[in-house]
Formats: structure tokens, sequence, C-alpha cells
């Protein structure tokens, strides 16, 4: 097989993202790839479905300047410099699918979650990223 060479990792930003970072991190340092971070920041319209008369930016900035400052802590401690912190506002499956491509990711690697019955039929992230990305994806299985 050969090595990857530039590889994604998409995080949440929840307590579960180090399970993920560890082995991403562990997984370039074995290719001696390029690791890039990616953390997705859903647009607060969507949560509203657009039906609150107003101005969300200011509480939109605010979720992604705390996204850019969590994805920079991580990036200290995985040894990820700022060039390759991206944080991206949108649908965490396209966006994933879109910055893969721009990026010529070889490799991206997601948690899962291992979902079954009813959970599985509402889809995860995961299966979204694996089915639009034309590198390999890599599922890190959640503990
Ligand atoms: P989920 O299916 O939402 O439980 O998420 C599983 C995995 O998808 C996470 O461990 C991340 O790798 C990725 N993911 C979910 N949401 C986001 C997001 N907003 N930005 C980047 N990656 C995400």
């Amino acid at each position: 097989m050969s090595a990857y060479k530039n590889v994604i990792v998409a995080i949440d930003l929840t307590e579960e993202a180090p399970q993920v970072l560890d082995k991403a991190r562990a997984m370039s340092d074995a290719h001696g790839a390029n690791l890039t971070l990616v953390h997705v920041v859903e647009p607060v319209g969507y949560a509203y479905g657009g039906d609150i008369p107003m101005d969300l930016t200011e509480l939109q900035d605010q979720l992604d300047k705390a996204a850019r400052e969590q994805l920079a802590i991580y990036g200290d401690k995985y040894g990820v410099d700022k060039a390759n912190q991206i944080v991206t506002v949108g649908r965490p499956e396209s966006e994933i699918h879109r910055l893969a491509q721009e990026q010529a990711a070889d490799l991206v690697i997601v948690g899962s979650h291992g979902r079954k019955g009813f959970q599985l039929l509402l889809g995860s992230t995961a299966n979204g990223v694996l089915h639009g990305t034309e590198c390999d994806v890599l599922a890190i299985r959640i503990r």
C-alpha cells in the first residue's frame, strides 16, 4: 500500500474529538503525511428553520470564533499549525466532501458511533462522508 500524503481529520469538538485526533495523528505520523484539522460550524438559521425574524449574524460569529479557539487548542496539542486548521460553515458532510477535494486529501478520518437499529436509519456523519468522498475514508470507532 502506498503511503497517505494528505490526511484530513474532521472533528465535532465534543469530548469525543480527542479519540479521533489521537488516531489521526498516529496514522499521519506513520505515513509521514500532512494532517489538516477540520470543523464545520452548522448555520444557526438551520436550527430555527429560518423562522425567527432575528439577525443571527452575531451568534454565528461567536460560534465561529469559539470553534477557531478550540481548534487552535487542538492544533497546539497535536502539532498542527494554523494553516492546517480549517473552520467552515455549512452541512458537515457537504463541507467535508468539498474540503477533501479542495485540499487534495487522500484520506479523510471521521469518528463513528456504530449506531444500531433506529439510530442507524437516521444516518450518521461518517456515513454521509463515506458516500460522496472520492478518496479513502477511515472511521474511528468512538468508545
Ligand atoms: P456524528 O455522526 O454526528 O455522531 O459524528 C461522527 C463524526 O463525524 C465525528 O466524530 C466527526 O468526525 C464528524 N463530525 C460530526 N460533526 C462534525 C462537524 N460539525 N464538523 C466536523 N466533523 C464532524
